[in-house]
C-alpha cells in the first residue's frame, strides 16, 4: 500500500513530500507485499525537460513516487514556502535498497552504462554485498529493449535499476514494469560511481550543498547542462508570482 504523502507542484512536476528514512520504510513494506513501485529522484533538469516535452512529463505523472535528487528542487520548494524535508536522492537510495536486499535476501536487476563500468560497479557491489542476489545485468547500450525487458520480466526481480541517465530511463520504466512486480527507480549515472570512474563528492561539499559544484569540476563538460539551473530558479519565481497575486 503507498501511503499518501503530501505533495509539491514545482513547475507542473508533483514531488512527494518524503525523508529518507520514510521512502525506505515504504520500499520495505512495498518488496514485503510484492508491489510494482516507479520511482523518480528528479533533478531541476529534469523539470526543465519535463516542461518542453510533454510526453516526458506525462510518463513522470506516472510515477509513484517522484523525490528531489538535486538541492535546486529543496532550494525551489522552500522559494515556493511549501519546503521538501530533504535531499532523497537515487544515489543514496540505491546504496541502502541493496542494503536491504541482501538483508532480505530479494533479488536486483542491474540495466545500463557501459559494459565495462557496470562491471567494475557489480564488482564492487559485490564486495560491499557479498550475499545480493543478483537476478542478472546488462550494459546500457542494447539494440533492442523488447528483448532486454523479456530478459528482466523472466528473472522477475524484487528491484530493478536502471541507469540509461534521463529521460531513457524512466520511459523504459513505464513501459515495462507494467505486470511485474518489484521496485524500479533509474539511478542516472550512478553505476560509473560505483564503479569509481566518477567521483562522488566528499562528506564536506555534500553538507553544503556544493555536490553539483564538485561534479563540474570533474566533468567541466557538464557545464551547459548546468546552466539550466538560473533559468529553473527564474521560472521558480515566476510560479511563486503568480501564486502571490
Ligand atoms: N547510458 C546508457 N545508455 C544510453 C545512454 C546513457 O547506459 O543509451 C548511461 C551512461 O553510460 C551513464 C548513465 O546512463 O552511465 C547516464 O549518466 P548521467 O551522468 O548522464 O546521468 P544523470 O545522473 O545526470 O541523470
Amino acid at each position: 500500500m503507498l501511503k499518501q504523502y503530501e505533495k509539491i507542484n514545482i513547475l507542473g512536476i508533483k514531488f512527494s513530500k518524503l525523508t529518507n528514512q520514510q521512502l525506505l520504510q515504504q520500499l520495505t513494506l512495498d518488496l514485503q507485499q510484492k508491489q510494482r513501485r516507479f520511482i523518480v529522484t528528479a533533478n531541476p533538469e529534469i523539470v526543465l525537460y519535463a516542461r518542453k516535452h510533454p510526453e516526458y512529463a506525462s510518463v513522470l505523472r506516472k510515477a509513484d513516487l517522484i523525490t528531489a535528487d538535486g538541492i535546486g528542487i529543496v532550494i525551489g520548494s522552500n522559494l515556493l514556502k511549501n519546503p521538501l524535508p530533504e535531499r532523497v536522492t537515487g544515489f543514496d537510495t540505491l546504496k541502502k535498497l541493496l542494503k536491504i536486499a541482501e538483508n532480505q535476501q530479494k533479488s536486483v536487476y542491474f540495466l545500463g552504462a557501459k559494459t565495462d563500468v557496470l562491471k567494475a560497479a557489480l564488482k564492487n557491489i559485490q564486495q560491499e554485498y557479498p550475499n545480493l542476489p543478483i537476478a542478472g545485468y546488462h550494459d546500457g547500450y542494447f539494440k533492442s529493449a523488447d528483448s532486454i525487458a523479456q530478459t528482466i520480466q523472466q528473472q522477475k526481480p524484487d528491484i530493478v535499476l536502471v541507469a540509461l541517465g534521463f529521460p531513457k530511463q524512466e520511459n523504459f520504466i513505464d513501459q515495462y514494469s507494467i505486470g511485474s512486480h518489484g521496485i524500479w527507480m533509474g539511478v542516472g549515472g550512478s553505476f560509473d560511481v560505483i564503479a569509481g570512474k566518477v567521483k562522488r563528492a566528499p562528506v564536506f561539499w555534500q553538507q553544503h550543498h556544493l555536490e553539483w559544484c564538485y561534479r563540474l569540476i570533474q566533468e567541466p563538460s557538464r557545464l551547459p547542462r548546468m546552466l539550466a539551473l538560473p533559468k529553473y530558479l527564474l521560472l521558480i519565481l515566476g510560479q511563486k508570482f503568480k501564486l502571490l497575486k
